[in-house]
């Protein structure tokens, strides 16, 4: 059995932080415990949205533990309290990962890439596991080789990284269109942002610099546009500077895929005045996240998100000040 010293954990945990975009000093033990979450019986679930066949895939899940600075105007106790009134453990704020396949006109597109298996934990006694969307994938009946189209809604680790096999930064669909907002690629891959970054979040910029742009198959696309027959980018800054959504419609019936605007709806629908550490610009964020919102309701549209509890599709409906969702729930 091989062995693992001590000093390597130390170092791939803070090699994980830093491709984070965290500092190292966050990332100096090994994870603590194992992970509470069990994979879902089936890592995949099909539904349709008009003629658009939609597979939601599970590529794994952050067990993130509590933190005062997860949101800048809301205590661990409101977050706990928040977590409770969804019906989910408090234990950890539980943090899956989804990705969605869309097969429609013909055409088969993966909406992000998840984690790839290479974003980790950074604090002890929290749990990172990504990069099962490939076997899962398989197991929907569906080869990661016919994927024609990928598109990106951002730039964030646990979204790109399954772009890139895990220490040669090779593409895993070299043969695939890209695309992404062009807000995103243009801000990551400006050569002055590695110094105008706090050092602890260079590495992420840094691995994006190296691969991205020398890529032939990435096309940045601006604005709203329809990127695929049926399916448009809808502008969701904030979170990071070009994060977008993905709308689908297809005959009467339309579906946004809403991304990191609302990542975990417990929190972030219920309470879309919470200032979230991840959010880049947070009053951007939650401008975004209210207008997506409002639009799925208005126009009676279903809504997924990448970190919605599995298998990520649900309604939402005004509640109060805030806004709740109600999953469907896999079998
Ligand atoms: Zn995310």
């Amino acid at each position: 059995m091989p062995t693992t010293s001590r000093r390597d954990v130390i170092l791939s945990a803070a090699v994980a932080a830093a491709s984070l975009g965290l500092d190292k000093s966050l990332a100096i033990a090994a994870p603590a415990r194992g992970r509470k979450t069990p994979d879902p019986t089936k890592g995949f679930l099909r539904y349709k949205v008009g003629d658009a066949e939609c597979t939601a895939v599970y590529d794994g899940i952050w067990e993130k533990a509590h933190d005062p600075a997860f949101f800048s105007n809301a205590t661990v106790a409101e977050t706990k309290r928040a977590l409770a009134d969804a019906g989910l453990t408090t234990a950890f704020v539980p943090i899956p990962i989804t990705v969605f396949v869309v097969k429609l006109n013909g055409k088969l597109v993966l909406c992000d890439a998840g984690g790839g298996n290479q974003v980790q934990a950074f604090n002890p006694e929290s749990v990172f596991v990504s990069g099962k969307m490939m076997a899962n994938m398989r197991a929907a009946g569906i080869d990661p080789k016919k994927i024609e189209t990928i598109l990106i809604s951002h730039f964030h680790p646990d979204h790109i990284f399954g772009l890139l096999k895990k220490n040669t930064n090779a593409p895993v669909f070299p043969n695939a269109e890209i695309i992404v907002p062009a807000a995103e690629y243009k801000w990551w891959t400006d050569p002055s942002l590695i110094t105008r970054l706090p050092a602890g979040r260079r590495p992420l910029a840094r691995r994006i610099q190296t691969v991205i742009p020398n890529w032939k198959n990435v096309l940045p696309v601006e604005g709203e546009d329809e990127v695929v027959p049926g399916i448009r980018f809808v502008s969701a800054p904030g979170h990071t500077p070009g994060h977008s959504a993905f709308h689908i419609s297809s005959g009467n019936e339309q579906l946004m895929i809403s991304n990191d605007a609302t990542y975990v709806p417990a929190l972030c629908a219920a309470h879309p005045g919470w200032h979230g550490v991840f959010d880049q610009n947070a009053v951007a964020a939650e401008t975004s996240r209210r207008k997506l919102l409002d639009r799925v309701i208005a126009d009676k549209m279903m809504i997924c998100g990448s970190h919605f509890p599995w298998p990520g599709l649900g309604k939402i409906a005004s509640d109060g000040a805030g806004y709740a969702l109600t999953t469907v729930q896999s079998t």
